[in-house]
């Protein structure tokens, strides 16, 4: 969406979520819950809303996509999270992987990747955080360097989603420049079969469909055409996925977060163990729920606001915005969901509420794809002008 700046959503976008949250309810958080203890993804769904394009909204068109923004993908993941089935696959693929692709490609590898992601068929993870680099990305070990027609990669990364699910990863590495000797952040779209690519699932305390795993990339050989776009953009390119993926991220906090107010306020309105009044009357309970009401709006229209710079090809405003909503958005999602727990009293953490376990996915949102801590060193940095200390 482009134009004048709009806290009303589109009419489509509305329909939208109108619709996904129609096509969600069919599934649910029993549905959620059911496959990640089984240890198997949302396979069905995911099936179901590629099918019907709600998967790649944000792709052009001319590649089978929506030709939406990141507003559009970003409201259909906030409506499954709040109909219980958040999934960061969203956050990753269609969102990561398809802006990068769509922006970046060259025409070959858009037609070979876009079809596939616009109709949600082709499942992309993305591969940047290593195991000694953390948050430090100036820190990556993962190399490229060119034999011949071909590229060989080596390095290891670590927490990397879907694996297990994914046709591909698009991997952020360093080339070396051949004149100058420099090394320069460049990304690969590594198939998932390729001969030397090895995955490790690590066992994580989350119940969740997306699994992650620890890559190990020894001497894996890629076509020349691997390397994505043109390989002097590469940071250019690392960054266009960067908004994305924040804006995507808040969305699906505060579905989480969405989901657990409602069944909080649902509760609190039932029971009663004091005469006839429901516990929701009590301030104590009630002002909780309406504090993370109002931060809950707030995270949403940041947003919103963010989508909605992004969108309209403001990528430096963006920026800003997309980091603050994450921000609140992680925060809200906290607070909220450990509300909700309190709401519920003992049944907070009795599996039949499914409260518990949104305790961790909550807490996740605080430390991936980008911590609190780094988003508050952005804020202080490029927001405020403070000086850096790391
Ligand atoms: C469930 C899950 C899914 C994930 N999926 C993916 C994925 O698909 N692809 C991918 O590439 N990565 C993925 N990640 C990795 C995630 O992005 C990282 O965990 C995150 O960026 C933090 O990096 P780290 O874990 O190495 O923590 P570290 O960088 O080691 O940081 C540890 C702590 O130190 C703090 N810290 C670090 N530097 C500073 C500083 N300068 N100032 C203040 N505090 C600082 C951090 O905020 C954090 O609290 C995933 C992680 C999880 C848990």
């Amino acid at each position: 969406m482009t134009g004048a700046m709009t806290f009303t959503e589109p009419t489509e976008r509305t329909e939208l979520r109108a619709a996904v949250s129609a096509f969600a309810s069919e599934y649910g958080q029993e549905y959620y819950r059911a496959r990640a203890k089984e240890g198997a993804y949302l396979t069905d769904l995911w099936k179901a809303a590629g099918e019907l394009g709600y998967l790649g909204v944000n792709i052009p068109e001319e590649y089978g996509g929506g030709g939406g923004g990141i507003g559009d993908l970003a409201a259909v993941l906030e409506e499954l999270s709040a109909a219980g089935c958040p999934t960061l696959m969203m956050v990753v693929s269609p969102a990561i992987c398809g802006t990068v692709l769509s922006r970046f490609g060259t025409p070959e590898q858009r037609q070979r990747w876009l079809p596939g992601l616009a109709d949600a068929s082709t499942i992309m993870a993305f591969a940047i955080t290593e195991p000694d680099a953390g948050s430090n990305a100036h820190r990556l070990t993962t190399t490229a360097r060119r034999d011949g027609d071909e590229w060989v990669l080596n390095g290891r990364k670590t927490f990397i989603s879907g694996v297990d699910v994914a046709d591909a990863v698009l991997v952020v590495g360093r080339i070396e420049d051949e004149r100058t000797g420099r090394l320069s952040a460049a990304l690969f779209v590594v198939p998932t079969d390729t001969p030397g690519f090895e995955k490790q699932q690590i066992e994580m305390d989350l119940l969740s469909p997306d699994h992650q795993f620890q890559l190990f990339m020894d001497d894996v050989r890629l076509p020349a055409d691997a390397l994505v776009g043109d390989p002097d953009a590469g940071l250019l390119q690392l960054f266009a996925g960067l908004n994305p993926e924040r804006i995507m991220a808040a969305s699906m906090s505060t579905g989480i977060a969405r989901n657990a107010l409602a069944r909080a306020v649902d509760y609190a309105k039932e029971r009663t163990v004091w005469r006839d009044t429901p516990i929701g009357a009590h301030q104590g309970l009630s002002h909780p729920l309406a504090q993370v009401k109002i931060e809950l709006e707030q995270a949403r229209i940041m947003t919103q606001f963010a989508a909605l710079r992004y969108d309209s090809g403001d990528d430096a405003g963006a920026g800003e915005a997309a980091n603050m909503a994450k921000y609140a958005a992680a925060e809200v999602c906290v607070r909220t969901v450990d509300q909700a727990v309190q709401t519920l009293g003992g049944n907070g953490l009795a599996s039949e509420y499914g409260l518990g376990a949104a305790l961790t996915s909550a807490r996740l949102s605080r430390i991936a794809p980008v911590s609190r801590e780094m988003i508050l060193n952005y804020v202080a940095q490029q927001s405020l002008g403070l000086p850096k200390s790391y």
